[in-house]
């Protein structure tokens, strides 16, 4: 089982399940040569995949285009079901930065045959993070600068103000699909920029205010 550790507090939580949001980001949507969508797009990672900040994201021998995406991680600190804009608020107990490492041919690949992305998005390292931000230390104010690096050269620089679907709206569409409980996290998107990565790679991610992730690829 794996925990999340808190900045500024000792509780341990075992991370639930892991909600991503896809195309959160217009300009992303579109580099990528997707539509904007009506709707949040919504997919899952395990949370056996999780490591933290200094460890290493392994590189899967059965892919050639292993990506970055930086995001804003959601912490859900109480079971949410049906929510309102005020209990989906209420909810979100704290933030964290997380890398959603994800295997682009394979996604490509699954897309073009309409099958579910499952494997581009589910493996061993797939999600990085760090220590959560519980709200009562720090709340968002919305326009936060969001940035990734990749051996010193910026590849992702955006805002969290350019998400489509705010913190809020996302939590209120997910929780009228599936409880949401204490210890999920939800990915809410990643900003245009992503790329790929190959071993011997090393990323430095933050969003401001909140934290940074150094990892590197082997
Ligand atoms: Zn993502």
């Amino acid at each position: 089982m794996k925990y999340l550790n808190f900045k500024n507090s000792e509780e341990k939580v075992p991370i639930g399940k892991m909600v991503c949001v896809g195309r959160n980001y217009a300009a992303h949507a579109k580099e990528l040569g997707n539509d904007v969508p009506e709707f949040p797009i919504i997919f899952l990672k395990p949370a056996s995949t999780v490591i933290f900040s200094g460890d290493s994201v392994v590189h899967p021998s059965y892919s050639n285009d292993l990506q970055h995406e930086v995001e804003l991680v959601l912490y859900i600190g109480e079971d949410v079901k049906n929510a309102d804009d005020a209990s989906a608020e209420k909810a979100i107990h704290g933030y964290t930065i997380g890398l959603d490492m994800t295997l682009r041919d394979l996604q490509n690949e699954y897309r073009k045959k309409g099958d579910p992305w499952t494997l581009a998005k589910c493996f061993d390292t797939a999600a990085v993070l760090t220590d959560v931000v519980l709200k009562k230390d720090y709340r968002l104010r919305g326009d936060e600068k969001i940035s990734l690096s990749v051996n010193g050269k910026e590849r992702q620089n955006s805002s969290i103000k350019n998400m489509l679907f705010s913190p809020a709206e996302i939590v209120k569409f997910i929780s009228a699909r599936l409880t949401l409980e204490k210890g999920d996290l939800i990915f809410t998107g990643t900003p245009e920029g992503v790329g790929r990565v190959v071993p011997g790679d090393k990323i430095d991610a933050s969003l401001e205010n909140i934290g940074t992730i150094k990892t590197q690829i082997k």
